[in-house]
């Protein structure tokens, strides 16, 4: 029994002294001396107590030594949770707890004020900062090199909490062969070779950055230009050096805000994948006119990793995230689990074996949630076309009933998106004493652009039957996202709740 995680990852290249981060400043990081560097990170692990199966929470800023911890905790079978940078103390509080961790890892600025969120949890804390000094820095220098421990591909590899947009964040079990799984298939999928050169400007801490981005580089021992965080100078400033970028349709927007975005600048790349958030058809269209690529977009989730992938060569249609991939069974059903017919919207489910093993400490949750045939209910709506093409149309949380008829937000949101001024939309339902739930709609306008909601309203009425049209149109200067560039409706819910307060 091997530990194939490990292996498969990193354990392959430990001899090689290839090059395999690449950092802002020209450094570079060989395979070798990040394995050496793991395994004295998971000697340090086991230095501090933690045996196969504990938990280690790591809330860090990104940074190669971010991933050697985490190919550390890999090495010794120690669980590992990566939380975001920008959570506040009490909410680190919440994840140290709810799973149970033994260690903390923070950055030096952070751990005066997470001192106490530590202690009360009964976790030890350490710090390891992005340029690799801090007091679990010293400990892996003083620690022995662990050799690699032994793990059944079912054993957990990681808690990933999911991002919060609906309600409180889960942790969603993963394991050895689930992330392992879907990696292999997506490095087939999106022809990915060691001549490759990936621009990773993702975070780490969440599925997106770490189990599509750098599993899928390091399964086919290609290099990373390993960037901090999203900056378009930065991008800009890479992109002529890398073959692949992988992004949140943000980075799209923003990069096509640079001038310095040309066609002679990407000449190099061979693909551009864009995910976690629905990528507008208008930013294809801009996309593909300025750059001659056409993006390609993908769906998945905390917990699946990836579910469905518009095709490498054939056909990539905007405004779908393509096909299941090999490997991943997907249907569209009616809340009792029974498959709707071609065309029908109802609730994506999917079956596979980058299906995560269930949510931490919430056993209802789960049963809820993933059924005794292995099915995963993901809470998205969506629909098949002829071809098998999968169109999101929003969250079942998100769905609006307005007079006892289903508004799909995502419809409404195109068809606003679609006049002459408008930007972006997001629509969302208000308590309304008559309707139950009315339409409302935040707006934002193209630079420079005046738009009035009459107007809006007035044009809307030839594209959408009347319970449709929203009800309350706001005017705003962007929309609240999170950082993977999801738009937080539950924000807006909270703002708008009292709208219709009156009955309008
Ligand atoms: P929570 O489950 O805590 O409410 P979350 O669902 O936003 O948060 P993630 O697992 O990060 O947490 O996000 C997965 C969700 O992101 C999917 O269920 C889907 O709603 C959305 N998503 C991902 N990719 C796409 C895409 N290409 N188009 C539309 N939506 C997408
Ligand atoms: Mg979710």
């Amino acid at each position: 029994m091997g530990n194939h995680l490990y292996d498969a990852l990193f354990g392959r290249h430990e001899g090689s002294g290839a090059d395999f981060l690449i950092l802002p400043d020209g450094g570079r990081v060989s395979h070798a001396a990040f394995a050496a560097r793991a395994a004295r990170f998971a000697g340090a692990l086991v230095a501090a107590g933690l045996a196969p199966g504990d938990r280690v929470a790591l809330q860090l800023e990104k940074s190669p030594d971010m991933l050697a911890v985490i190919a550390g905790a890999i090495r010794a079978g120690v669980v590992f949770l990566p939380l975001n940078p920008a959570y506040t103390a009490a909410e680190v509080s919440y994840f140290v707890t709810d799973a149970g961790a033994k260690l903390l890892l923070c950055d030096g600025a952070s751990e005066a004020a997470l001192a106490p969120v530590a202690e009360a949890a009964g976790a030890a804390l350490a710090v390891l900062n992005a340029d690799g000094t801090g007091s679990f820095a010293e400990a892996a220098i003083r620690a022995e090199p662990l050799p690699v421990v032994p793990c059944e591909s079912g054993d957990l590899a990681a808690l990933l909490y999911t991002s919060g947009t609906t309600g409180r964040s889960k942790g969603a079990m993963m394991s050895h062969a689930n992330l392992l799984s879907n990696a292999e298939v997506l490095v087939d999928y999106w022809r990915f070779t060691a001549d490759d050169v990936l621009l990773h400007a993702l975070p780490i801490f969440h599925t997106h950055g770490l189990f599509v981005a750098t599993n899928v580089a390091l399964l086919a021992g290609a290099r990373m230009i390993f960037l901090p965080k999203f900056d378009a100078g930065e991008v800009i400033r890479h992109l002529p050096h890398a073959t692949a970028m992988m992004g949140v349709p943000t980075f799209y927007t923003r990069l096509l805000d640079d001038p310095r975005l040309t066609r002679d600048l990407v000449a190099g790349m061979r693909l551009f994948i864009s995910g976690s958030a629905p990528l507008l058809a208008e930013t294809h269209r801009q996309w593909q006119a300025r750059t001659g690529h056409r993006i390609l977009e993908r769906y998945g989730m905390t917990e699946t990793n990836m579910n469905t992938s518009n095709p490498y060569e054939g056909e990539r249609r905007a405004g779908t995230v393509g096909v299941p991939l090999p490997g991943v069974e997907l249907k569209v059903c009616d809340g009792t689990g029974a498959e709707l017919p071609q065309g029908e919207i109802g609730t994506i489910e999917v079956r596979g074996a980058n299906v995560f093993q269930g949510y931490w400490n919430m056993p209802e949750k789960t049963a809820e949630e993933l059924r005794p045939d292995g099915f995963f209910i993901t809470g998205d709506l969506g629909y098949l076309d002829k071809e098998g093409y999968v169109t999101i149309v929003g969250r079942g949380k998100d769905l609006i009933i307005s007079g006892g008829f289903n508004v799909y937000p995502k419809e409404v949101e195109l068809a606003l998106d679609a006049l002459p001024g408008v930007l972006e939309s997001a629509v969302i339902g208000a308590p309304h004493p008559d309707f139950g739930e009315g339409v409302v709609a935040v707006v934002v306008p193209e630079a420079g652009a005046e738009l009035a909601p009459d107007t809006l309203r007035a044009a809307l009425g030839g594209s959408l039957a009347k319970f449709k049209q929203p009800k309350h149109i706001a005017i705003r200067d962007g929309l609240p996202r999170n950082t993977m560039g999801k738009v937080q409706k539950a924000l807006l819910r909270e703002e708008f709740r009292a709208t219709f307060a009156t009955g309008r």
